[in-house]
């Protein structure tokens, strides 16, 4: 690779898409996941067209150059954490969209982030559910890469059944189009969402909680089933200052979009099996600006604790009859390694976020920390359970990937991957 290829690859490109300036670059290396092992990019590309990708993978194949493609960088995996020498492909200047109303769906270049398509569907009263917490500052292309859950999913499902097509470039450089009525990304989207009633639970004890959570589950469908627990609750009362209850173990909050009397019905319904699981104060709203408050307080959670300290993030599911058994688990294996693990949830699917607060100055905490990382995906595969709920295997959590599929399905993944990547330049080093 010799300063006059580079020349080539910055002559195929509009003047200022291609960054090599050290300092500029270094604003591509880290997700959110500030992954200590994160490399130095050759170049960084910023593509404005499917044409532009293509150009910076045929330039990237022909030399065999890794390529790591990159969103808005919120991810918690390392999956977009740059390998050195790679050309990082961001796709922060492609941020186009068309919506058809009649047809409600929505062409989507991929580095709109999902508040902005929301809020372009909106404006056609329609609405595009998926709504990880990070939909004010993630890209839908990184939302479809990692196949993003969030907040309402669990009763509107997650990315991928929003998309109805891709444009998708290949290893060598050849664009694809696959699905969809039109081309490019095409999203389905939903008539507007009813204005939605808010309940908020607090449990004295973790098994409450999750008996009530795993009780509304069975029997009702609510459009948000979120879970806080002490140690978060505490972080985002420091924050905002909003009167949440610092001594309940647990906290719930909930919602049902239902019509406006179908709503007070339900939210009376969930309230009475909270109050059935022993819930210590039960709270309900229909004023939309109250409801958000708490959704905001349960968004904050992570931001709030990484002001305690920079995180180990772990994204755990089970199946929702172990949920109680995971959350006093990673409890006992908190204790017994003498961290601090706060643990939120998107309970109503069972996709946990044990958050374990780090110090990088302190080694022997970090060897604790790290321990209890690792005994907390064993104990959710133990239960039946996944290494990785929505956040995706990335880089940090590949050295676990083999146990949790097992020899054959993992070979089985690495042949998908050898065909679809032959020379293995796409993303080197991250797992699906
Ligand atoms: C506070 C906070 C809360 C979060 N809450 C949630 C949540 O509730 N649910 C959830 O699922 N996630 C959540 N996340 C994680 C993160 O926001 C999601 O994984 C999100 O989908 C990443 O989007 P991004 O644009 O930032 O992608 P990036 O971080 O840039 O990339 C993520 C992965 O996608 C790949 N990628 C990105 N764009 C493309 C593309 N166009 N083509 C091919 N590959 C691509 C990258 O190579 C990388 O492997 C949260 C993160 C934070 C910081």
């Amino acid at each position: 690779m010799t300063a006059t290829d580079l020349d080539l690859l910055v002559s195929a490109l509009a003047e200022g898409q291609v960054i090599v300036d050290p300092g500029r670059m270094d604003g591509y290396r880290w997700d959110r996941a500030h992954d200590p092992g994160a490399g130095v990019p050759l170049a960084v590309v910023r593509a404005e067209s499917t044409a532009d990708v293509q150009a910076a993978v045929r330039f990237a194949a022909e030399r065999g150059i890794p390529v790591v493609p990159r969103g808005a960088g919120s991810g918690l995996s390392g999956g977009s954490s740059a390998v050195d020498g790679c050309i990082v492909i961001s796709t922060e200047r492609m941020r186009g969209i068309e919506i058809d109303p009649l047809t409600r769906t929505a062409v989507v270049e991929p580095g709109l982030f999902n508040a902005e398509v929301k809020a372009a569907a909106a404006e056609h009263g329609l609405w595009y559910p998926p709504d990880p917490s990070s939909f004010e500052f993630c890209s839908i292309g990184g939302n479809i890469a990692t196949n993003a859950g969030g907040l309402c999913c669990v009763k509107y499902g997650v990315t991928t059944d929003y998309v109805l097509g891709l444009t998708v470039v290949l290893a060598d450089g050849t664009a694809i189009e696959l699905g969809g009525p039109r081309l490019k990304d095409v999203l389905r989207l939903l008539p507007a969402q009813q204005p939605p009633a808010t309940m908020v639970a607090t449990f004295a004890s973790l098994r409450d909680a999750s008996r009530a959570i795993l009780e509304m589950t069975r029997t009702m469908r609510p459009s948000m089933l979120e879970f806080m627990d002490r140690v978060a609750i505490e972080a985002v009362e420091d924050q905002t200052r909003m009167g949440l209850d610092r001594t309940a173990a647990a906290m719930l909050v909930i919602q049902s979009d239902e019509p406006r009397q179908y709503a007070a019905e339900e939210i009376e319904r969930l309230a009475g099996c909270c109050r059935d699981h022993g819930a210590t104060e039960v709270f309900s709203t229909d004023d939309p600006d109250e409801g958000a408050a708490f959704v905001a307080a349960r968004r904050a959670a992570i931001p709030a604790l990484e002001k305690v300290g920079p995180l180990l993030l772990e994204d755990v599911g089970v199946p929702l009859p172990q949920l109680a058994d995971l959350v006093e688990g990673i409890e006992e294996i908190a204790t017994r390694n003498d961290v601090v693990v706060s643990v939120i949830a998107h309970a109503g699917d069972g996709n946990t976020h044990p958050l374990i607060v780090t110090d990088p100055t302190d080694a022997d905490l970090m060897a604790r920390a790290e321990r209890a990382y690792d005994e907390i995906m064993r104990l959710a595969v133990a239960l039946g359970g996944t290494i990785t709920g929505e956040h995706g295997v990335g880089r940090l959590k590949r050295p676990w990937l083999a146990d949790y599929l097992g020899p054959d399905v993992h070979a089985l993944n690495q042949r998908i991957k050898a065909a679809l990547d032959p020379m293995g330049i796409l993303n080197p080093g991250a797992a699906i």
